[in-house]
């Protein structure tokens, strides 16, 4: 069915090639701008000798639409298709300006030659039908006949206090009255987040944990109905208007009015429009003398409504929930739920040109609206154009861009419904730059050696896949079926996610790109097991092997192994790890996800990976590569494997169950720490397992203060240093469920384990999911537990006093700072060499144990496993 729809809109678009060719001088278009003028002359009765006779509902229709005459009318034709009874039917898009007030409809036109006339290129109009407008858009200026003296003006904002003793003002007015405020003069700001987490990225970023700063001028976007109050009130009086501060005015609304709330309408115009803030919502650009512009913003539509942004820096401070945000949608919360829709399947046909990194693509995606919706907002790339964008219910429809955002608002013609499917298809393309991975290691920024006078270069391998938006897709990772077909000259080989199902030389009608001239090869996938996002990485690959890799479960999964030319042999030898890995964490969960896995061994100068669903790829390093890699907090000398172990487990961990929100990321990248170091232990033992867990715990505990584990990626993103996230979203995490881990057992936690797995498989969940499937795994409260490690940043300090008699060893374990539950190893040696690990489980404050001994002490160790996040004092 989609693959019909994907052809038929191929030949409608072919037939609006030809039908543009014929017609010169285009009687079509003529018709279109005797529209135009028509409107914008305010002449009724010449626009109505454009419709044919006895036809003119329609007509009626969009001239009271139109009247009075605007100031300004754009039609762009979108579209044009010849009808079976000989007639044609036009998609106009137009822009109507009154004022400084835009609003963009579309309109289906059906049209036909005049009957009767010597003139046959003159065509009139049968009907035209609006199908979706968007209105509310207005093109800002800076009204610089009114200047105001400001006085006393204090205007606030949850956690923010924006101070002017004495100023001047000047406005930006709409209909509804004045929606922006220049502000020029000395003033303070101050911003003082809630929580610990967030003064802690505060002080970071600033050095204290409330923020009180001198400012010189500012922009205030605010609704019209929080503005007039101020205006009206005392502490604004007209003054005369000063040249010099005009000019300043200008100057800085100019710079910042289009950084936010701003559409692009495309070719309809290049002007700067604007939407207006609902009530309460507010963005503040804030020049200050210390930090330049610094921008506060509160808007309701999002889940965390307060944010915090340098924009000098290009950096995020402070992103959190209100109080009346968190009332209303709780403390732990799902990302969907911002989102009007939930994507159901994604149909995606793409020809990748890795030379000049062009991608020309058609999707299709199917979704299902979880509100009534009147408007969609995709994610895709800003550099990739949209080329066109129809569905299947409503035809083409409206498509405006949010400059800077990677953001695309779908225009839908009429309310839709909750439970309703909406299948969009969208065509696109441009230049998009392969996406880096992460975790990006610091790399030397000195070029490569030449000592020896060999210098590899890294063969180019080009990865799209999540935060790349190289497709349309949700704003939010979505658990969605797919089938992608991905074409590249054929010396290149893709991974993607999906099972492979075969490759095809690419239809050349179906995808519409510059390049065509060299052979090219399509790679077909198909994802038949909800995937979180889709990826694909293009490279010069060879085949290593094919296996069937049995699971021990009476499952198998296919594993297709490629590499580039000089990683075979090593790709040879991660063939057979691959299998017993995947064997590992297939008998600690019962499962495997996804039915194949195209892993592939790549090269690069810095170390790194990636496992999007059905795939893993790992980047050797050259010999010549010289790096700052060997304290990263994720490099584990005596087990080289710990990469290929992390990337896999991603399948379970961050592919099958992800995180609900950025907060939760943890279940992602520590649940896959974890398990590669649980299979390191399996694979090599005891020792190298207490490697592991010694530099995890040094790099943990080093950094900890930085944020908690539910901080996500905004760990290390203040000072660009992403060891602090290496250390804390990934180590910190990792032993934290080690911690669980030996606080309840074995039996309770992998039961736990494979309960949360289980019933989140191809879902999303969150810390809270995590603690009621452990607590019912375990029978015990773990509140303490998670909200210490999860949601707080620090480490416990423990004196530990001991006294010991002949046949007993006692101990007494006090918390220095806030109690944090901490299990710790107790080793008792004895003379004789032997010795005995006894694990106590500090949960309260002052923690006491007699142990019976059972021969003659030599010595007790605390902590010797390196099990313990928590430093000791003795
Ligand atoms: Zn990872």
């Amino acid at each position: 069915m989609l693959r019909r729809c994907l052809l038929l809109s191929a030949l409608g678009l072919i037939a609006l090639d030809a039908a543009a060719q014929n017609a010169t001088p285009d009687a079509v278009a003529a018709l279109v701008t005797r529209i135009e003028q028509a409107v914008l002359s305010g002449d009724r009765a010449s626009f109505m000798t454009l419709a044919a006779q006895n036809q003119s509902d329609g007509a009626e229709v969009f001239w009271r639409q139109m009247s009075p005459a605007p100031d300004q009318l754009v039609i762009k034709e979108r579209e044009r298709r010849q009808l079976p009874d000989g007639s044609r039917q036009l998609v106009l898009e137009m822009l109507t300006v009154r004022s400084d007030e835009g609003r963009v409809s579309t309109w289906v036109a059906r049209i036909r030659p005049a009957p009767n006339t010597e003139e046959a290129a003159r065509w009139q109009l049968l009907d035209l039908v609006q199908r979706s407008a968007i209105t509310g858009l207005y093109r800002l200026s800076l009204d610089t006949t009114r200047q105001f003296a400001v006085s006393r003006l204090r205007l606030v904002a949850p956690d923010l206090e924006l101070a002017m003793n004495a100023g001047t003002a000047f406005l930006a007015t709409v209909s509804d009255g004045a929606t922006a405020l220049v502000l020029l003069g000395r003033g303070t700001m101050t911003f003082t987040p809630p929580d610990d987490a967030e003064r802690t990225q505060l002080r970071l970023f600033s050095g204290n944990i409330r923020l009180q700063e001198e400012f010189d001028s500012a922009l205030l976007r605010v609704n019209p109905a929080q503005i007039a109050p101020i205006v009206a009130s005392s502490t604004f009086t007209p003054t005369p208007v000063s040249a010099s501060d005009v000019r300043r005015a200008l100057r800085l609304f100019e710079e910042t009015v289009g950084r936010t709330l701003a559409l692009d309408l495309n070719d309809l115009s290049r002007d700067r429009w604007s939407l207006i803030p609902p009530p309460d919502d507010i963005v503040a650009e804030v020049r200050t003398n210390r930090f330049g512009t610094l921008t506060y913003a509160r808007v309701q539509s999002q889940l965390e409504d307060v944010t915090f942004f340098d924009r000098t820096a290009a950096k995020s401070v402070s992103s959190y929930a209100s109080p009346q945000k968190l009332a209303a949608r709780g403390r732990f919360y799902s990302e969907d739920d911002a989102v009007e829709y939930d994507v159901e399947s994604i149909d995606l046909e793409a020809d990748i040109d890795p030379g000049r990194s062009w991608i020309e693509g058609r999707t299709s995606l199917t979704l299902v609206t979880r509100v009534p919706v009147m408007s969609l907002t995709l994610k895709l790339a800003e550099p990739l154009a949209v080329r066109s964008l129809e569905s299947d219910e409503f035809g083409r429809l409206i498509l405006l861009r949010i400059p800077g955002q990677d953001s695309v608002l779908v225009k839908l013609p009429a309310t839709v419904g909750p439970n309703q499917r909406v299948t969009l298809r969208v065509a696109y393309g441009g230049r998009l730059l392969p996406q880096a991975l992460e975790p990006s290691v610091s790399a030397d920024p000195q070029p490569l050696s030449e000592q020896d006078g060999v210098a590899f270069t890294p063969e180019p391998r080009h990865i799209y896949s999540t935060r790349s938006y190289w497709y349309p897709q949700s704003p939010v990772l979505d658990h969605a079926t797919a089938r992608l077909r991905i074409s590249v000259p054929s010396e290149y080989r893709v991974v993607a996610s999906g099972r492979p199902t075969g490759t095809s030389e690419p239809d050349a009608a179906a995808v519409v790109g510059p390049g065509r001239q060299r052979a090219r090869t399509s790679y077909h996938f198909e994802a038949d097991r909800p995937v979180p996002y889709l990826a694909c990485v293009v490279s010069r690959f060879e085949l290593v092997s094919e296996n069937s890799v049995d699971l021990g479960t009476g499952a198998s999964l296919s594993l297709v192994v490629q590499a580039n030319n000089r990683q075979v042999s090593k790709a040879r030898a991660v063939t057979q790890q691959a299998t017993s890995m995947l064997r590992f964490y297939t008998s600690l969960l019962g499962d495997a996800p996804y039915p194949s896995l195209a892993l592939a061994v790549s090269e690069s100068d810095i170390p790194g990976g990636h496992g999007p669903a059905y795939a893993a790829l790992i980047d050797q390093t050259l010999p010549t590569s010289r790096l700052v890699w060997k304290n990263d907090p994720v490099n584990f000398p005596d087990y080289p494997s710990y990469m290929l172990a992390h990337e896999l487990a991603h399948q379970w961990w961050g592919q099958a169950v992800n995180g609900k929100n950025y907060h939760e990321r943890w279940i992602s990248e520590g649940f896959a720490q974890y398990f590669a170091a649980l299979y390191a232990e399996h694979e090599r033992g005891a020792d190298t397992f207490a490697g592991i867990l010694r530099r995890m715990q040094r790099s943990a505990i080093e950094v900890s203060a930085q944020g908690p584990i539910a901080l996500g990626h905004r760990l290390g993103h203040i000072r660009s240093d992403s060891r602090v996230l290496r250390a804390i979203l990934y180590n910190k995490s990792a032993m934290v469920l080690h911690m669980l881990r030996r606080l309840i057992g074995d039996q309770a936690f992998f039961d736990g384990l494979r309960r949360f797995y289980g019933e989140f498989r191809f879902r999303k969940a969150g810390t809270d999911d995590f603690r009621q499937a452990m607590e019912r795994a375990s029978g015990r409260n773990l509140e303490s537990f998670m909200e210490a490690w999860i949601f707080g940043s620090s480490i416990p300090r423990l004196k530990v006093s001991r006294s010991a008699s002949p046949t007993e060893l006692s101990l007494t374990f006090e918390q220095l700072g806030p109690v944090m539950p901490v299990p710790v190893t107790v080793t008792i040696v004895y003379t004789d060499g032997s010795n005995e690990d006894v694990i106590v489980p500090v949960t309260e404050a002052r923690v006491s144990r007699v142990m019976p001994l059972r021969g003659t002490l030599r010595d007790v160790k605390i902590d010797d496993d390196h099990a313990a996040l928590a430093t000791f004092q003795r």
